[in-house]
């Protein structure tokens, strides 16, 4: 018995583990996916502009409006994205610098990158012990 228990663990565990890459994989395959819909809409903008400058000025169309729309889109989409990358974040067990974006370890207190301090911890359900590390 204690043998199958053992097999049931370790499947279980490579579960959570594929589960878990598989997740991350879906997540940065909709993050692309919305990125090419934002370089999409920019299109959309760029040829309406055109469209804009050699159309009949007489008919009154309300450009910016059009634009507007058009930019509205794309922040919603910007949002999207920025939720989807901080779930992703999350999964990885990362966090990332305020200042330069750079993703790094939830447990650091200086970006690697740049050095900024990291003074806010997203502070998850699986709290991570916080050591005082004040050995200098
Ligand atoms: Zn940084």
């Amino acid at each position: 018995m204690d043998f199958f228990d053992k097999i049931g663990k370790k499947a279980s565990q490579t579960y959570e583990k594929t589960s878990k890459l598989a997740k991350e994989a879906k997540l940065k395959m909709a993050i692309n996916e919305k990125k090419s819909q934002i370089e999409d809409v920019y299109e959309e903008i760029g040829k309406k502009v055109y469209e804009h400058h050699i159309s009949d000025k007489s008919v009154d169309i309300d450009i910016e409006a059009i634009l507007e729309e058009y930019c509205i889109r794309i922040d919603e989409l910007c949002d999207r994205i920025e939720d989807e990358r901080k779930e992703l974040l999350t999964l990885k067990d990362k966090k990332q610098c305020p200042n330069c974006f750079y993703e790094i370890d939830l447990d650091f207190k200086y970006c690697p990158n740049c050095g900024t301090e990291q003074k806010e911890i997203i502070v998850q359900e699986n709290t991570t012990d916080n050591q005082n590390l004040e050995s200098n």
